[in-house]
């Protein structure tokens, strides 16, 4: 995980090739940890003054190694940046919506096949990750993680439902970038998108104050998140950029044909 990153990095969107392959060259190997206490190599131990480092924010550090106060921290660890929130099923689907109608307007197009393929390709190579480690064989502990919620996942979801929630949400970091604020933050959403697809991951507890039971989502490990944010993207990402392409040539010819017919009509004798 390379910390924090900053507005100013344009957020990797789709990623090309082989996902696997792909996301073990981008998450360091190492279990060592070179990253300091807060994951932000060490930057946290040269702070003076122990103020929280998000903008805006002046509460007191969570301790005295910490970057950031304790809500900024958690937003960190479980949204991929400090000042990313959770993007609800609400929030994606007017996007969701976009996607569905743009595959029944191309029902044909061959497309939608071979994104459906790329999962099920994605869920075999988790079962082969997960073969690999249970041969005794070393491997990373959140890789492994991230392929066993794949696995998971497989036989509640169908590969459509997956690659219509991915696009959905590459569409809306296209069309609506503030939503995200780092790759980091995208991959984990991503993840969480996708695993709220089923109710496998909503467990049940009491709630003492209202006296009844609620569902509560049950959080996956960050970083094993951000293993299957990085897998969605670089598998089925590219859908997103196509549908945003699309869904942005249809404005923009919508919003021509309103300008000529207006300036048609302003010549009217
Ligand atoms: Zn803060």
């Amino acid at each position: 995980m390379s910390g924090v990153s900053s507005l100013a990095r344009a957020c990797d969107l789709t990623l090309f090739g082989d996902p696997i392959a792909r996301a073990r060259s981008y998450f360091p190997i190492t279990t060592a940890k070179h990253w300091g206490p807060y994951g932000d190599g060490y930057k946290s131990l040269r702070i003076m003054d122990r103020t929280c480092q998000a903008p805006g924010c002046w509460a007191q550090a969570a301790s005295s190694f910490a970057a950031y106060c304790r809500s900024h921290r958690t937003a960190l660890r479980r949204h991929g940046a400090v000042d990313q929130k959770a993007i609800t099923q609400a929030q994606l689907k007017p996007y969701l919506n976009l996607v569905k109608v743009r595959i029944a307007k191309n029902p044909d197009n061959q497309a939608w096949q071979t994104l459906d393929n790329r999962w099920r390709v994605l869920v075999q190579q988790a079962q082969d990750i997960i073969a690999h480690f249970e041969s005794g064989k070393a491997g990373n502990k959140y890789e492994l993680m991230a392929a066993r919620e794949v696995v998971k996942l497989a036989p509640e979801v169908s590969p459509r439902d997956v690659v219509e929630v991915v696009g959905a949400m590459i569409m809306m970091r296209i069309m609506e970038p503030r939503c995200f604020k780092s790759d980091e933050a995208l991959w984990m959403q991503l993840a969480r998108r996708v695993r709220g697809l089923t109710d496998l991951h909503v467990g049940e507890c009491w709630d003492h104050t209202r006296q009844r039971l609620r569902r509560r989502y049950r959080e996956l490990s960050p970083k094993a998140a951000l293993w299957l944010g990085h897998w969605l993207a670089t598998a089925l990402g590219i859908a997103g950029q196509g549908l945003a392409k699309a869904e942005q040539a249809e404005r923009d010819s919508r919003a021509n044909e309103s300008r000529e017919l207006k300036e048609a009509l302003s010549k009217l004798v």
